[in-house]
């Protein structure tokens, strides 16, 4: 027997519309990419959403057409999401931080039919457009008074083009598994992969977020993570649904420039990735600024450092909420959010919860395996594979064979991780960048998120150098806090007692800079070939 109830397909323009009646007046406040501040709200946001529909059909633009987006958090971008959205169009948010020729694939991969562009990005458009045979047409999120001068194929200036409809329009209706948004992950190892969101995975997504970042009508919330990387984790679909107030960075993401928007507008709420907060701290600890409106932010997308968690409690009175992730999770997973028995911890004994990635929210389900697939105890201690079930959780890539689930459905994330008696997750690596040293595994992030507790130390990252006796053995890469000098021993005594004898790193090195990938990640591939002839002093002892 089927349930008698009404079919009210999860539509994500249906979220737009809830916060257009229930909360119109509530503020979308952006930086823009020329310059000034802009205030405009749900309602409007709504209407202007409206005539993009509208504009989009006059394109040519219909279901199932991919529009990509090349643009920072803004307002322009966000009433772009739900106008591509109201006609069961698909956004593709396209990472500009991606190798051009990345950027090329991806387009032409996605078949995408007209792009959306910030102004800083048109030089970066200008020089591959030639490779771009889909590209109908290109729309720069500007007004006509700032639109360059560009040989972009049928360039114009987003407010004119917009201007050419009214709002005079109705949502398309469709099925709720219809397709909503595309966004590529950026692989180390071959061509990207194409993720498609659904209405449904999107709306449920947002529901699913609310239970562990808790935000209401009465929040402010910045999203400093963009919405290229992974949907803003979501809250762009979850700040309007519950009539949050936004504030949106544009392109301005340095530790002053966000600083401004927390206490300019009061925000109570942030996410973003850990390179974003160090440089906060840092702009802080430099300005002896204080956060007096921010009541939690939501780190992830690399393991949140334990001594970033205690400053921001400590020092600054602002819940972390350490969360765990994917783009081919929409993409929440897990959050260290406090479970019952867990509510009275204080001290070290809190941040041993808190550094954990955490528990999952209803609509996940996760289980560690070895790699035959035998599933692991969850005793806190046992290494395995990741995977994970949901209705927010990929079941293919886009355009691609291979088969992604498991017997059971669960997908494999590519991390490993250990998970505790309480259903705590702790990520000790990418699969890829756990160190086998002597046959046993090495986290290296435990490594890392010990060394950057220093307070000499700016980032820290660890990888696995060969080694003729143990395989790999452990080399910590540190980049100081500017003015600061340390040594090798300082480093390591720091450590001593902290971790296993055996997972010591073999040596130290100081660098200027570490790199990251697109997504503001350690980029482990570059660093391991910048050391690939790097010879341990314990190599040489070994020999
Ligand atoms: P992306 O799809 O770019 O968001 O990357 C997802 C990957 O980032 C995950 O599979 C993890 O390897 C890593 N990641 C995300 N959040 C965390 C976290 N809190 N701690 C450690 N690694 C993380």
């Amino acid at each position: 027997m089927l349930g008698l109830m009404q079919d009210w397909p999860l539509l994500c323009h249906r979220i737009i519309d809830h916060a257009a009646i229930n909360y119109g007046q509530r503020p979308v406040i952006s930086r823009s990419i020329e310059g000034p501040m802009h205030h405009t709200n749900y309602a409007e946001v709504r209407t202007r959403a409206l005539r993009i529909a509208k504009r989009l059909e006059r394109d040519g633009i219909k279901l199932g057409d991919r529009v990509a987006t090349l643009a920072w958090n803004t307002w322009r971008h966000l009433e772009s999401w739900y106008g591509i959205l109201g006609i069961g169009a698909i956004y593709h948010t396209v990472n500009p931080r991606l190798f051009p020729e990345q950027i090329v694939w991806i387009i032409n991969h996605a078949q995408d039919r007209m792009i959306m562009t910030d102004l800083t990005f048109v030089p970066l458009l200008e020089k591959i457009a030639d490779k771009l045979p889909t590209i109908e047409r290109t729309i720069v999120l500007t007004d006509g008074a700032h639109m360059p001068a560009t040989t972009l194929r049928n360039a114009v200036p987003y407010e004119d083009w917009l201007a050419e409809a009214d709002g005079d329009f109705a949502w398309k209706s469709f099925d709720e598994n219809t397709a909503a948004g595309m966004c590529y992950t950026s692989g180390t190892t071959g061509h990207p992969k194409g993720v498609v969101y659904s209405h449904r995975s999107n709306v449920l997504h947002s529901f699913m977020a609310l239970q562990s970042f808790r935000i209401t009508s009465r929040d402010t919330t910045l999203p400093v993570v963009p919405l290229f990387h992974a949907n803003a984790w979501g809250l762009v679909f979850t700040s309007p649904m519950i009539g949050g107030a936004l504030v949106l960075p544009g392109a301005r993401l340095d530790g002053a420039s966000v600083y401004e928007l927390l206490t300019e507008y009061k925000v109570t709420c942030s996410a973003a990735v850990p390179t974003i907060w160090l440089m906060l701290l840092q702009h802080l600890e430099k300005t002896g600024g204080r956060l007096p409106d921010l009541r939690q932010v939501l780190i992830g997308g690399s393991a949140c450092p334990r001594a970033m968690i205690k400053t921001f409690q400590d020092k600054y009175g602002v819940d972390v909420i350490h969360g765990w992730g994917m783009t081919e999770m929409s993409p929440l997973g897990t959050t260290s959010d406090l479970k019952a028995e867990f509510a009275s911890l204080q001290g070290e004994a809190l941040l041993d919860v808190k550094q954990k990635q955490g528990h999952t929210q209803f609509g996940v389900e996760m289980k560690i395996t070895d790699d035959a697939g035998r599933t692991l105890p969850w005793d806190g201690k046992t290494f395995g594979r990741l995977k994970v079930r949901g209705p927010a959780v990929a079941g293919a890539y886009y355009r691609d064979e291979t088969d992604l689930l498991d017997e059971d459905g669960f997908f494999d994330t590519g991390d490993v991780a250990t998970i505790d008696r309480h259903g705590y997750m702790q990520i000790t690596d990418r699969s890829k960048d756990v160190i086998k040293s002597g046959g046993e595994w090495i986290s290296s992030i435990d490594v890392e998120n010990l060394a950057v507790g220093h307070p000499k130390v700016a980032e820290a990252a660890v990888i696995g150098v060969a080694h003729p006796k143990w395989a790999e053995r452990p080399l910590l890469v540190v980049v100081l806090k500017e003015g600061q000098t340390a040594t090798k021993e300082e480093m390591l005594g720091f450590l001593e007692g902290k971790i296993a004898k055996w997972w010591m790193p073999d040596d130290v090195v100081f660098v200027t800079a570490i790199p990251h990938t697109a997504t503001g990640k350690i980029q482990k591939t570059t660093l391991r070939e910048q050391f690939t002839d790097y010879v341990l002093p314990t190599a040489v002892a070994a020999e």
